[in-house]
């Protein structure tokens, strides 16, 4: 038999991290996340050769507090959250400390970061692979954090040949992502640019720092797709389930609001292009596919040749789902999924009837 023994620390931090950050989606959604939560107004998303050289997020958010620069990188250190008891409370993206000790473990990582009490003068913070904070040096910069990931992956070579065979369809699925948080981060100017071989810092996209979630949805996809939406804002009730109800300790949640856009459900307002749907839990950007297929399924019983656009922001109060469920935290568990869904389609069946179904001018 052989012995039983614990795996090399080094290791262990190897393989949680690629649990962490699986692609290129999860680099950019961590950075985007963090940059969001130090209150930034502007974020500004960089890609060298579609992310594989280099995806890099500047935002001139709160910056990084000298004393905080040996833990910035370590393993399950954060400023976010102090206890198991926090997570029903969150308010904030981020909860574990594991992304930035996650990307020094895959890539070639730096952070160059101002508080506005030091301008014009930054610090640039090299790690380890560990996380381990291994120089810093003064460097000019803005107030804010900017965070580099260069060579993604390429400790995990098979991993990183898979991104490299499949970058195109990895990158498009990066910018679907970041139109989420660029729609439903009202009063931050996003922008987005791509460095493809000679082709310098094309603009990818970008949003205004716009009031509101529709002109934002206006700068990514145009003023045309925000003529064909009609608003969202449903309040769902619904009975609780016998085990939820005995597992709360306060009262069970039975209602919630969704808020957002859809497509008007005549023929020539839907889109063919499914990925122009996007999903929110308390402005969360999340991937819930039982409530897509819901949507999807009302939409067709109207305009049966075509798919909606959607922008749903489901509101509820925290103690209705849980974002702890998985490594990457892009999996949503809902409570009484099931009784949600049934008040989902009953309300979205009235709100289609109730809409304008003539068919657009453009169309007849
Ligand atoms: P988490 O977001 O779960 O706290 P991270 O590993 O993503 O964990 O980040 C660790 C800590 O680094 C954060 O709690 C925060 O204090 C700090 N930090 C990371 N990125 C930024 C940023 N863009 N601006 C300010 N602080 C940041
Ligand atoms: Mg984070």
């Amino acid at each position: 038999m052989a012995t039983i023994q614990a795996i090399e620390a080094r290791s262990v931090h190897q393989i949680q991290s690629g649990q962490v950050i699986i692609d290129l989606c999860s680099v950019a959604k961590e950075l985007v996340e963090n940059s969001l939560d130090a209150g930034a107004t502007t974020v500004e998303v960089r890609f060298k050769n579609n992310g594989l050289d280099l995806i890099e997020v500047q935002d001139n958010g709160s910056g990084i507090s000298p004393e905080n620069y040996e833990n910035v990188a370590l393993k399950h250190y954060t400023s976010k959250l102090s206890s198991y008891d926090d997570l029903s409370r969150l308010h904030t993206f981020g909860f574990r400390g594991e992304a930035l000790s996650s990307l020094c473990a895959l890539s070639e990582f730096h952070i160059v970061t101002a508080k506005a009490d030091q301008v014009p003068r930054a610090n640039r913070l090299d790690f380890e692979p560990s996380g381990k904070l291994d120089k810093t040096q003064i460097v000019a910069g803005q107030k804010g954090t900017t965070a580099s990931v260069e060579g993604i992956f390429k400790r995990l070579p098979v991993r990183r040949r898979e991104l490299e065979k499949n970058i195109k369809r990895e990158y498009g699925k990066v910018l679907n992502l970041l139109h989420a948080y660029a729609c439903i981060s009202a009063g931050v100017r996003f922008s987005v640019r791509n460095t493809v071989g000679k082709t310098k810092n094309v603009v990818v996209f970008s949003t205004n720092g716009n009031r509101t979630t529709k002109e934002n949805i206006a700068n990514v996809y145009g003023a045309k797709t925000l003529s064909a939406l009609i608003p969202l804002d449903l309040k769902l009730e619904f009975e609780p389930s016998s085990v939820t109800r005995r597992a709360a300790s306060s009262e069970p949640v039975n209602q919630m609001e969704v808020r957002g856009h859809i497509s008007r459900p005549v023929f020539g307002e839907g889109r063919q292009t499914p990925d122009r749907q996007m999903f929110f839990v308390n402005s969360r950007p999340c991937g819930l596919p039982q409530i897509a297929k819901a949507f999807n399924e009302v939409y067709k019983s109207f305009n049966v040749s075509q798919s909606p656009f959607i922008f749903a922001d489901f509101q509820m109060d925290t103690n209705a789902y849980d974002v702890n469920v998985s490594p990457d935290k892009r999996t949503i568990l809902l409570h009484d999924a099931g009784a949600l869904i049934e008040s989902l389609k009953t309300s979205l069946t009235q709100l289609f009837e109730a809409a304008d179904q003539t068919v657009p001018q453009s169309q007849v």
